[in-house]
């Protein structure tokens, strides 16, 4: 994970990752733990290399088949709201994507498994986990729709595309006291970020801030 290349100039080096944790802490991300790890991920080495001088910057950017890797302030605040203060063990993500955010994730709980249903975004994504040594994600190629059922239940679920409704199949793969967030609503409109606590007997629902991502769709792509 060198910056070869761009450390000449700066772009990638260890001074600007720390600019952007800057800005995420101004923006209100006070999880000590996300900040560092967002410190920590190499996010220009989930971008193209055209993009790399961008990738410090907080804004989306795009990775190809019409997908973007999210905004470091999304992905940072997501994940605060995910671990809620605490620890969790087993964290599924629906939208590997680039896989930053599941690079993220890997820095802060025991196990991470994520699912994408583009193809070609899988297998760039599982061959930057190996390349990177990342070991504790597992990543597949299929519709999250489904959850990755073989192996809830779990502690976390992170869904980083956005579904009208969240699908039954990934509540009912929570754990109890475990906890879901999601961006839900149309992707022409507003989406909001909801957090989803599932407890011994119902899911307490809470609405969280306006967010803007792709649509959640359903099936595979080749
Ligand atoms: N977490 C990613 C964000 C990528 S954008 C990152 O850090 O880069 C959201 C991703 O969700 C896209 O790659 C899209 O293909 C994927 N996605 C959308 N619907 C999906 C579904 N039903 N199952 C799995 N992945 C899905």
């Amino acid at each position: 994970m060198s910056s070869t290349g761009l450390g000449g100039i700066g772009m990638t080096s260890q001074r600007t990752r720390n600019r952007l944790v800057e800005r995420l802490r101004q923006k209100g991300i006070q999880d000590e733990r996300v900040l560092d790890a967002i410190g920590a991920v190499p996010r220009h080495m989930f971008v193209d290399e055209a993009m790399a001088t961008r990738a410090y910057e907080d804004s989306a950017l795009p990775i190809g088949h019409g997908q973007t890797i999210s905004q470091p302030y999304i992905v940072a605040r997501m994940t605060e709201v995910l671990l809620g203060g605490g620890t969790l063990d087993k964290v599924l993500e629906v939208g590997t994507g680039s896989g930053y955010q599941a690079a993220v994730l890997a820095m802060l709980v025991q196990q991470v498994y994520t699912v994408e249903r583009i193809q070609p975004l899988y297998r760039r994504a599982r061959d930057l986990f190996y390349s990177l040594r990342i070991r504790n994600i597992r990543a597949t190629h299929s519709d999250g729709t489904w959850g990755w059922e073989q192996h809830a239940p779990y502690d976390g679920i992170l869904v980083t595309a956005a579904p009208d409704e969240v699908p039954e199949s990934l509540l009912l793969q929570l754990a109890v006291g475990g906890r879901l967030v999601a961006p839900v609503g149309r992707s022409d409109g507003k989406q909001e970020l909801q957090l989803i606590t599932r407890t011994p007997d119902h899911f307490e629902r809470e609405v969280l801030e306006t967010v803007n991502f792709v649509p959640f769709l359903s099936g595979k792509s080749t």
